[in-house]
């Protein structure tokens, strides 16, 4: 029984020892002296670090074939990509450009929303390009109509200017222009900043109809006889001058 019990206490004597090892090793680590069990530690982890990365580069690595990548940038380039990226893409800012062919004065890329926001001068600057240039008089914009316009340049993918053929009519030139032709309505959306007749140089007026209708917003007239597009905010509708 002695012996046995000489036993034990060797043993938990032994074990008191490795125990006490144990926290020195762990106190010398802790001291920055790496321990042979930290370094097996740290080897090991290196190892799954280095197998993940691995893992990503292959996970990352193109799938398709060069002439596929080769098409996917043609494809970038057509009308048809323009129309597509115009539905996702939300912009920062809203630019417009326009010139007034009777007066060659010219607004161009004018920022009339930005920052969250509509902005005054800037629209002010619409104004006055669209001013009833008969009269000088200006009036204030309907900014749907901007809204409008800049779809139908982005659309249209270009970013050529609109000439402006006519944008405000003061009360005096449209009963004027309602009495030389009854195509003019004598309560036009011209007279109160929502409607504007354009051209573009490079574009046919047939096209600027075909994208306006598309966009399904306000009125769009087409007169192919006088060469331009008229677009409004009213109630969608269409007609043929
Ligand atoms: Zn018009």
């Amino acid at each position: 029984m002695q012996s046995d019990d000489t036993l034990r206490d060797i043993i938990a004597g032994r074990r008191r020892f490795l125990r006490l090892l144990a926290l020195m090793g762990l106190g010398i680590g802790a001291a920055g002296v790496v321990s042979p069990a930290a370094e097996a530690a740290t080897r090991i982890k290196k190892k799954v670090e280095k197998a993940r990365v691995v893992k990503f580069r292959r996970a990352s690595r193109p799938t398709r074939a060069p002439q596929a990548q080769t098409h996917l940038i043609d494809r970038y380039d057509t009308p048809s990509y323009a129309e597509d990226q115009f539905e996702f893409v939300s912009p920062s800012e809203k630019t417009l450009s326009l010139i007034a062919p009777t007066t060659g004065e010219k607004a161009l890329g004018i920022p009339f929303w930005s920052e969250g926001k509509y902005q005054p001068d800037a629209i002010r600057e619409v104004a006055h390009i669209m001013r009833d240039w008969r009269t000088g008089d200006t009036c204030p914009v309907d900014t749907a109509l901007l809204d409008l316009l800049y779809d139908l340049q982005r659309r249209l993918g270009t970013t050529e200017p609109f000439q402006v053929v006519s944008g405000y009519r003061s009360p005096e030139t449209n009963a004027a222009l309602a009495r030389q032709s009854r195509r003019v309505a004598r309560q036009s959306l011209h007279m109160e900043g929502r409607a504007m007749d354009i051209r573009m140089a490079r574009r046919g007026a047939g096209e600027i109809q075909r994208v306006a209708l598309s966009l399904g917003r306000g009125g769009v007239g087409y007169y192919p006889r006088m060469g331009f597009v008229h677009v409004d905010t009213g109630p969608v509708r269409q007609w043929r001058g």
